[in-house]
């Protein structure tokens, strides 16, 4: 059986912490399948739903094993309905526990079968958030560090 891990998010934009979580899953799955949420429960993003998953294309296109689709609805319907084993996610400060704990204990109600596996957030990457990039962006900061270059280019599109 293949071991299947899907990695949901908003991903507006990937950041280097993103990534570095898909560094980390690629040798413990035979399959890393980031998950692009269509549905952000009311809140508006600064890329669309396309420019999100092709973003992420972009910044992957070299990482064996990996491949990047949208989806919209459940993310425990989705993972059923890729085979995924496991439900990856990235835990940040102490600030991300409680969500992330609601909803992992949800997901495993629905589904007992689909695990969800945390990753410690590497430090570098601590206190970086989508969020924050782009605040940094509109005010013209210089993002090394915090995203790849193409993402940076096209925050700066978008922002200034
Ligand atoms: P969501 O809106 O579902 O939280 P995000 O795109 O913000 O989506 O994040 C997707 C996943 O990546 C989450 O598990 C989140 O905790 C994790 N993540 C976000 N930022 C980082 C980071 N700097 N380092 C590691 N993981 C992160």
């Amino acid at each position: 059986m293949e071991k299947i891990a899907v990695y949901p998010g908003t991903f507006d934009p990937v950041t280097l912490g993103h990534l570095d979580i898909v560094e980390r899953a690629i040798p413990i799955f035979d399959r890393v399948i980031i998950a692009v949420a269509m549905d952000t429960g009311g809140k508006p993003t600064l890329f669309s739903i396309e420019e999100r998953v092709q973003m992420l294309k972009d910044v992957t296109k070299n990482y064996p094993k990996t491949e990047v689709y949208g989806f919209s609805g459940l993310l425990i319907t989705y993972a059923q309905e890729l085979n995924a084993c496991t439900i990856l996610r990235g835990l940040r400060a102490i600030s991300d526990f409680e969500h992330e704990f609601q909803m992992a204990s949800i997901n495993k109600r629905l589904n007992p079968s689909v695990e969800t596996l945390f990753m410690m957030t590497n430090e570098s990457y601590f206190f970086l958030s989508s969020s924050s990039v782009k605040e940094l962006a509109a005010l013209g900061c210089n993002l090394k560090g915090f995203v790849p270059e193409l993402i940076a280019k096209k925050l700066k599109e978008r922002l200034l």
